[in-house]
């Protein structure tokens, strides 16, 4: 056996590239909680600075995640809005048009409709269940095609495939929001994807208790991303970044929990007459099922619900869960619920909602990794206390 050779998954997420440690080297990474680091005395060596990303915890979580990415490189940043904005800018110049899915996540449509057009980029919407669209709205000056899967909150699952053959063939950057999928569910790059976006937040630290990003892609964007950000400003802190890679080291064993959680209950969900409709891509009558099949390792731990009731429905079920916690984010080891119409979505007319496919009544869970059992009884509860 080769070190190389140590390459499953949950392997990957806890060693990276295996290392062989030295004795008595510490078994996990050490925080180096320091801004700056000792220069030697007329070098003109690059200065180590946690700002430049050499601080060595970012160094030795950047080359874990671009291990299980499958990445040449990749950098940790202090969040997934922070590695959003500089994967684009790494692409990106003035006079150039980014082509943006709109099945996408609030702060990156913000991104790109109140900023991006103050650095003269150009950004157009499209819906991307179909090739036509994008085959329609691209432009000569097209520089980057940008997407999420699975999507926020109505858990879409696009094709990447053939939206990686057309961005090629007229070389444009296909950069893919992954958050939801997580490397163990799925790898962009292994489906074509130049660059991958993740927030760090989610599932992969996985504890709620630190914001973080990352970048995986080529060794030539990464590192154009980090210039950037050594200018821009988004580094994260050390604790965070050791904190992250902490919580690495169980995503494999937690994906497949959220994973097992979601088919459970959005199975049990189906079922129930309080849910009009279930938005899971792991049920058979899922509209990008067989997408989902085709091309992920697990359906993930989101599930989306439209309550038959309607929004007093989705109100009073919401006040009635004593496990499920209400809040805004998703990914962790507690079972998360929210609305989007309150949240992600609150710019949005109900009638814009309906038509991205939550009406009002539409309630998100992030399930955690608790006994499905107990979180399947704590909504029967809730929706038993509904009106009938
Ligand atoms: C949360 C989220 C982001 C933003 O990440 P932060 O870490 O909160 O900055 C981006 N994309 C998706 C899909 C998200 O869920």
């Amino acid at each position: 056996m080769t070190k190389e050779s140590f390459d499953g998954i949950s392997t990957r997420a806890i060693h990276g590239t295996l290392q062989i440690s030295p004795d008595h080297s510490p078994v996990t990474t050490p925080i180096y909680q320091s801004s700056a680091f000792v220069h030697p005395v007329g070098s003109s060596e690059e200065v180590m600075y946690t700002r430049h990303g050499n601080n060595p915890n970012q160094v030795t979580l950047g080359a874990k995640l671009a291990a299980l990415e499958g990445a040449e490189h990749a950098i940790f940043l202090a969040s997934g809005m922070g590695a959003t904005a500089l994967a684009h800018l790494a692409v990106l110049r003035p006079g150039d048009h980014l082509l943006a899915s709109s099945w996408i996540y609030g702060g990156t449509l913000r991104l790109f409709t109140q900023e991006f057009g103050k650095l003269g980029i150009d950004v157009s919407f499209v819906a991307p269940d179909s090739q036509r669209n994008w085959r329609r709205r691209v432009r000569k000056t097209t520089r980057a095609i940008f997407v999420e899967t699975p999507t926020d909150p109505t858990m879409r699952v696009v094709d990447l495939e053939p939206l990686a053959t057309f961005s090629r063939e007229r070389g444009i950057a296909l950069i893919v929001d992954s958050t939801f999928a997580t490397p163990v569910n799925f790898r962009p790059l292994e489906h074509g994807a130049d660059v991958v976006i993740h927030s760090a937040t989610k599932y992969l630290n996985g504890h709620s208790d630190i914001i973080g990003g990352f970048v995986a892609g080529s060794e030539a964007i990464v590192e154009e991303v980090r210039l950037l950000m050594q200018v821009w400003g988004q580094a994260p802190d050390p604790h965070a970044t050791w904190l992250a890679e902490r919580g690495l080291k169980t995503l494999a064993v937690r994906m497949e929990r959220h994973n097992a959680n979601g088919l459970a209950f959005a199975t049990w969900a189906a079922q129930h007459p309080a849910v009009l409709k279930v938005h899971y891509p792991g049920l058979p009558d899922h509209q990008d099922h067989e997408i989902a099949a085709r091309t992920l390792d697990g359906y993930g731990g989101m599930v989306g619900l439209t309550l038959a009731g309607g929004a007093a429905a989705a109100d009073a079920a919401l006040r009635e869960l004593k496990l499920a916690i209400h809040a805004p984010s998703l990914g962790g080891v507690e079972t998360l619920v929210s609305e989007p119409r309150f949240t992600s979505h609150v710019d949005m007319s109900s009638e814009e909602r309906a038509d991205l496919g939550m009406p009002d009544g539409y309630i998100r869970v992030s399930l955690g990794i608790e006994d499905v059992a107990d979180i399947i009884a704590d909504f029967e509860d809730a929706f038993a206390a509904l009106q009938p």
